[in-house]
């Protein structure tokens, strides 16, 4: 197949969701049709469980889940889809939104009962920021839950997304009979129990035709025609112009459990989900089909035994083609590195392969050289923007609770870092470390993996920060600088890359230094223009 079919039947894309909305349900169902797994309770859920175990296995448990499920890849009708994994729970929003880089479209599921709930508007508001195309699935309507145009509503207001609904369900909870196709203009109807089958669906080229009626009951599609009617005049025709450009979200309605509204999913993503796009680095735009390799790192997942401290980086690309054994260019350390065995992954495995293509993700083996945000390429000097830090949440100081062990300590915390598990501060004041991050749980998974990866101990102190704004000035020289460095000296740090930040401890207090040094730029995340 030639370079431009391979890069135009790829689909790569991430599924993002509050925890239980049923992410993993419809991730499952997606490879059942792809054929890439047989069976239900295939792909693991890569929740964080409280209760069943202590909080060291769950982190591991976790850990074994993240690299199983990073990427899973399937064949659908000649199309090659790469879904990456995205964990729900708040505390690995980092890894969420560094994913997010990586991918071309995602689709956004929505659990009926619950509406919009705290994570999906969190993570949708990341992906408005990009203009990344959003499909959204409305799940669990074998359940009762809020009436669908209610939901609509809520979805474009608290989501703040343009919706069209390109299906409609036909009742729901107990009364649930199906969905109408308005995309496909087609029925599908509810058994209850197409949960292994792949189901038939009537055609119905006119919702007048007393056809629908024998079907589902004359009142049922009685409501049916109005909703439609309805649905017609409040919302937008669906234009793919638009979904492309993130301005509009068509939406399905489905239950991913029963398996029932999937397939309609499934067909609509493949014919309208972009192809690999183009990328902005910090030189130019990069688009797929150029001849040279080029790629970043998005996620870098140490290996789970500690006694052989290799580490998978994954790279997605995004020109040209990546061929085993070929040197590549470590832009940041200006080194070229060949890679032997590069993984490419599938449904529950992976597998060393010899060419990879836009779109994909291949897993490289790494002792320590990557950082998430690093770009690869053929030889040109590219660095992709667009894998910036998040301010942190919480921050407590670490300190050495084993002298003897300082040097493992140090490397523990350097090589955990460039993971992107937290970040670093060093205080400009007295030299002491800060680590900072979106969740509580971070601080037992550094301490966990300090001991069992690296032989070191290490304890935390509180420390009274609200946030971490990267700092930026025009003129360094001003005296309104100089000023702030002088009296704000107690709360200035320096992040891994040495770039100044302000830990702000109250909201307050960043406010009031806001009005007081105008000229000065305040950041919430590390890269900005
Ligand atoms: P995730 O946290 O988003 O990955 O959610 P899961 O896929 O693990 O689903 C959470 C729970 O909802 C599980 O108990 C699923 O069996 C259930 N679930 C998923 N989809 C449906 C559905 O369509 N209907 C019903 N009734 N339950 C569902």
């Amino acid at each position: 197949m030639s370079f431009l079919k391979e890069i135009n039947r790829r689909r790569t894309f991430g599924i993002i969701s509050h925890p239980d909305a049923g992410k993993t349900t419809l991730t499952e169902k997606l490879l059942l049709f792809g054929g890439a797994i047989q069976e239900a309770g295939a792909v693991k859920s890569n929740k964080i469980k409280k209760g069943a175990t202590s909080d060291f296995m769950e982190i591991e448990r976790q850990r074994g889940i993240s690299v199983a499920t990073s990427v899973l890849a399937f064949e659908y009708n000649g199309i090659k889809i790469n879904i990456l994994d995205t964990p729900g729970h708040k505390d690995f929003a980092e890894d969420t939104f560094r994913t997010l880089t990586a991918v071309d479209s995602v689709i956004v599921v929505i659990d009926v009962a619950k509406g919009v709930e705290e994570q999906t508007e969190k993570l949708v508001q990341v992906c408005r920021m990009r203009n990344i195309p959003m499909i959204v699935f409305i799940n669990k309507m074998d359940r009762e839950g809020k009436d669908a145009f209610d939901l609509l509503d809520e979805i474009e207001q608290k989501l703040g997304l343009k919706v069209v609904p390109l299906s409609f369900p036909i009742g729901m909870g107990y009364d649930f009979k199906g969905i109408y196709n308005i995309w496909e203009k087609n029925i599908n109807l509810f058994s209850g129990d197409s949960r292994k089958d792949i189901e038939e669906t009537i055609e119905i080229s006119d919702l007048a035709s007393p056809e629908l009626d024998k079907l589902v009951g004359e009142n049922t599609a009685n409501t049916l025609r109005e909703e439609i009617e309805l649905v017609s005049g409040i919302y937008p025709q669906f234009n793919k112009e638009d979904y492309l450009n993130g301005e509009q979200q068509p939406v399905f309605f489905g239950s991913a459990l029963n398996n029932f509204g999937v397939r309609e999913l499934l067909d609509c993503f493949v014919e309208i989900a972009p192809k690999p796009r183009p990328k902005q680095s910090e030189e130019r735009i990069v688009k797929p089909d150029e001849k040279a390799f080029s790629g970043f790192v998005f996620k870098i997942h140490a290996n789970m035994d500690p006694n052989h401290r290799n580490r998978l980086a994954f790279i997605k690309i995004v020109s040209g083609e990546f061929k085993r054994n070929t040197p590549y260019l470590h832009v940041r350390h200006n080194k070229k590195l060949k890679f032997s065995s590069p993984n490419a992954f599938f449904a529950e495995k992976k597998e060393i392969v010899d060419i990879s293509y836009p779109g994909d993700i291949v897993g490289l083996q790494d002792t320590g050289s990557f950082k998430i945000g690093d770009t690869l390429t053929e030889g040109e000097v590219l660095n992709y923007k667009g894998v910036p830090s998040f301010s942190p949440e919480h921050f407590r100081y670490i300190n050495n609770a084993d002298p003897m062990k300082a040097k493992q300590l140090y490397k523990g915390i350097d090589q955990l870092m460039d993971e992107g598990v937290a970040q670093l501060f060093t205080l400009d004041l007295n030299g002491r470390k800060v680590i900072g991050t979106v969740g509580a749980l971070q601080y037992e998974v550094i301490q966990y993996r300090l001991e069992h990866e690296y032989g070191a101990k290490c304890t935390y102190e509180n420390l009274n920060v609200h946030k971490a704004c990267w700092v930026k000035t025009d003129n360094e020289k001003s005296e309104e600088f100089k000023e702030f460095i002088r009296v704000k000296q107690r709360f200035l740090a320096r992040d891994k890359q040495n770039q100044l930040v302000f830990l702000a401890d109250s909201m307050f207090s960043l406010q009031m230094t806001q009005q007081k040094y105008p000229s000065i730029t305040f950041h919430f995340t590390s890269e900005f223009e």
